[in-house]
């Protein structure tokens, strides 16, 4: 652990803001010349530091270490911290790492001093090591993503930009957009009827990746569970509707303004409210659902015709939503899911927007072709979005098989084995904030303990496990969508960090 330690203060002291790589890349390239290694930099400036084979291991498959060499530069208001030329002033207390005012760069510093600690190790016997050094990761994955085939010859990928101690990461859902859109056909509202807007609020949302396996309310398909049941009992027109916020958020809050006939007020009142009581009871882990309906003290200038109420509120139930289907091969992972997240009015069309996702391609094009055919039959049309592809678990990987002994061995405890189902490369909000309030800090502990560094023993076990192509074989898919970096697109939601 102290040579890790020591390698990161190194790399504390240089500049290394995402897309100003310059100077790391330049520490990166001498370090790797004045120690005989290989070193080759690509278009964009990833670099590749080849460090041959422990005599007797050339047989063995390359194993490579993949990192990236930019970091998260924010600092606290007073600072007058420049990133462009100051080195990080480190603090140790106690087993916690942090930087004075400014993010600590341990994301990914600490994988960046692993893989050269292991590299320069002379006790360690190893495999062909490829040390694999992206540039531009935090503000979008570019590095990732430019990089051409055969830049790395590895066939077994270690990506060792993980948060969290303990815990392998095997696999991650793909993900795609696909947005619905109805012509509305407007009418001129009739003066004497009043406007009521019906709203459900105060639920918890959340991820659409992450939480939606618990099952959480989401606020545009309770909507509709509403209209649906209001209309079957009055003669209600749609004058506006509105709801949730962002692609990848579950909506906590959605709207709509109905155009009811004066008598039916009185009924109306007394309906939501019994639905109400019943949402409440049927959503017991929802604690401030909230069901409002308030007279609007306006009228609504134009209303949506009868016939295209009808259209909009079958639409609006009859769409898909939460998790689709759970894995058959790991046990409670959510293998396909969708996001019914946002309800808009554009340009006189009603505009569904729906995220997709599933770690099968198969699974993404059998909720798309369920929006379309539903576009067909209501007579919408339907734009598809990018998407990037998932990263499909492999259970019976050898590397994930001695990855676990290592860990059982050195720590006599289960590592956690995770596949999310969002797509990689991009943090949770909290890391997020976490890493915006300058937060960020490494547990000592939680690097490589000095005696038996996790990587080292993998590693030389990696080593000694010879040549064994149907072993390359599964390393290669893995090689492969790690490669293609899982949810590499379009992650510049949330000023364009990448778990989308
Ligand atoms: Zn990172």
């Amino acid at each position: 652990m102290q040579k890790i330690l020591g390698i990161f203060e190194q790399i504390s002291r240089i500049p290394r803001c995402s897309g100003q790589e310059g100077k790391i890349s330049a520490f990166l390239t001498e370090w790797a010349q004045t120690r005989g290694f290989a070193v080759r930099a690509d278009a964009v400036g990833n670099l590749l530091i080849s460090v041959p084979a422990s005599p007797g291991q050339q047989q063995a498959p390359v194993v490579v270490l993949q990192c990236h060499m930019d970091m998260v530069c924010e600092k606290t208001p007073d600072s007058s911290h420049d990133f462009a030329v100051d080195p990080l002033q480190l603090i140790y207390e106690g087993d916690w790492l942090t930087a004075a005012n400014t993010t600590l760069g341990a994301d990914n510093g600490a994988g960046l001093a692993t893989a050269l600690a292991l590299a320069e190790d002379p006790e360690l016997v190893h495999p062909q090591l490829e040390i694999l050094c992206t540039v531009d990761e935090e503000s979008g994955l570019t590095g990732a993503s430019s990089l051409a085939a055969g830049f790395f010859t590895g066939r077994i990928l270690i990506n060792l930009d993980s948060e969290d101690e303990g815990v392998f990461t095997i696999g991650c859902a793909g993900g795609r957009h696909i947005e619905l859109i109805l012509p509305l056909h407007h009418e001129p509202a009739p003066a004497s009827d009043p406007v009521y807007e019906l709203r459900v609020h105060g639920l918890q949302g959340g991820h659409s990746g992450i939480n939606i396996h618990e099952q959480r309310g989401n606020a545009n398909a309770l909507l509709a569970r509403l209209l649906t049941r209001l209309r079957a009992a009055m003669p209600l027109r749609l004058a506006a509707i509105e709801g949730g916020s962002a692609h990848n958020a579950i909506p906590r809050d959605a709207a709509a303004s109905l155009v009811v006939l004066p008598a039916d007020e009185v009924l109306l009142a007394a309906l939501v409210a019994e639905l109400a009581a019943g949402l409440r009871a049927e959503y017991r882990h929802e604690p401030h659902l909230a069901v409002s309906v308030q007279k609007k003290a306006e009228h609504a200038g134009w209303v949506l015709s009868r016939e295209t109420t009808a259209r909009v509120c079958d639409l609006l139930m009859a769409v898909p939503d939460g998790v689709m289907a759970m894995s058959k091969e790991v046990a409670g992972l959510v293998d396909t899911s969708m996001n019914f997240a946002t309800i808009r009015e554009q340009d006189g069309a009603l505009s569904l927007l729906f995220s997709l996702r599933s770690v099968r391609p198969a699974g993404i094009e059998w909720l798309a072709g369920r929006i379309a055919a539903l576009a067909a039959l209501a007579g919408a049309g339907v734009r598809q979005g990018n998407g990037y592809p998932g990263w499909q678990p492999d259970m019976q990987s050898e590397l994930l098989a001695r990855a676990r002994q290592v860990y059982q061995g050195l720590f006599r405890s289960e590592p956690v084995i995770q596949i999310i189902h969002a797509g990689l490369g991009q943090k949770t909000e909290r890391q997020e904030n976490d890493k915006n309030d300058q937060q960020e800090r490494q547990q000592r502990s939680q690097l490589p303990p000095a005696a038996e560094p996790p990587g080292q023993k993998l590693i030389q076990r990696l080593g000694q496990g010879g040549k064994d192509p149907g072993q390359q074989d599964r390393h290669q898919k893995i090689a492969d969508h790690v490669q293609e970096n899982c949810g590499n697109e379009e992650n510049q939601q949330q000023q364009g960090r990448s778990v989308d």
